[in-house]
């Protein structure tokens, strides 16, 4: 019988503790499965984790075969140097349709101009007629398993979908830019710019005052990735330079957001409280369990994370 730690967060044991059990079931795994005060960390097979739970220190975990993370995002674990074991990502179903959710709402909402709508201070009769999709340009930075599945259904809705990564790649309607010459092809055409890339050393502070100044004015910036990726400093002066009309931010530096940040306070910046993809336990436990299966029968694992990248 195999040994499971759960150190995500206490508060997220009820909705995973079943989940994990009829998931463990359904590929054929006999396991105990429990909270760090009821196992000794010795007798730990694989360790189900997030940064919101209480392991931070991974050596005495001596039989531990694998890290599983419950969350997509690894920079706050991936150079813990006690970490020895393999490190696996959570990539699950429910993670990316959220995302999807998240950002098309988002573009449209941008796209369709209904901020102008909203909150009426006077009864005005003001139609203005939107493009249509082809004729706008949306920008995806990172085309990941999040990234591409957010362009992917940003084509189908029609809208002139450039994607931009660290490698090149080939996607059936998005134009497929890389590398530093194409992240500055990308931000000049940004009517509107989804930002899905993972924060590393490489990615930090990528929209800074340079590269923010490419942008088209007036640009709408969505930012679903993580916060550092954001120089908010030059964030807000672009803002109230009217370079960037309007930014919707859900993660950040500092997470929750302090009260006294300026985000808070700009008219011109909506803060959503990092809800833009969560983790569903359901799904997630069929992921976790399919890859402690493949470590148990010898098999490669699945979202392994490769630590020198970084994600
Ligand atoms: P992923 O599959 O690892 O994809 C990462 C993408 O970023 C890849 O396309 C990668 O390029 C690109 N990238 C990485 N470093 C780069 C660099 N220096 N220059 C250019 N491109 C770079 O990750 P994912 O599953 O799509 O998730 C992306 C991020 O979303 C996560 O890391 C996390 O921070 C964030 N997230 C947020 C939420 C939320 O609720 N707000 C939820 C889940 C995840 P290559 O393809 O060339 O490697």
């Amino acid at each position: 019988m195999l040994t499971l730690l759960f150190a995500g967060a206490a508060r997220d044991w009820p909705d995973y503790e079943p989940a994990l059990t009829r998931a463990l079931s359904e590929v054929g795994l006999a396991a105990r499965l429990a909270l760090p005060a009821a196992i000794a960390p010795e007798a730990v097979d694989y360790i189900i984790y997030a940064p919101s739970g209480p392991v931070t220190d991974f050596a005495p975990f001596t039989r531990a075969r694998a890290v599983l993370s419950l969350w997509a995002g690894v920079e706050r674990v991936v150079g813990n140097p006690s970490l020895t074991q393999a490190l696996c990502r959570m990539v699950d179903e429910g993670l990316a349709r959220g995302m999807v959710e998240w950002v098309t709402g988002q573009v449209l909402r941008a796209h369709l101009g209904l901020d102008r709508y909203a909150a009426p201070q006077a009864p005005v009769w003001e139609p203005v007629v939107p493009p249509l999709a082809p004729e706008r340009a949306v920008v995806v930075l990172g085309l990941g398993v999040l990234g591409a599945a957010c362009a992917g259904m940003l084509a189908r809705l029609g809208f002139a979908v450039t994607g931009w990564s660290r490698t090149p790649k080939d996607i059936p309607g998005i134009d497929c830019l890389s590398g530093p010459e194409g992240l500055r092809t990308a931000l000049a055409r940004a009517e509107i710019l989804v930002t899905i890339l993972p924060n590393t050393p490489e990615t930090e502070n990528l929209l800074n005052a340079e590269t923010l100044a490419l942008l088209p004015q007036g640009a709408v910036i969505l930012n679903p990735g993580r916060g550092t990726l954001i120089d908010d400093a030059a964030l807000l002066a672009a803002l109230d330079a009217g370079r960037v009309g309007q930014a919707t931010l859900d993660v950040f530096r500092t997470e929750p957001l302090p009260a006294d940040h300026p985000y808070w306070a700009h008219p011109r910046v909506t803060v959503t409280p990092h809800i833009a993809a969560a983790t569903r336990p359901l799904s997630a436990a069929r992921v976790i369990a399919e890859n402690i299966r493949r470590s148990e029968a010898g098999e490669p694992l699945l979202h392994l994370v490769d630590r020198a990248r970084g994600y």
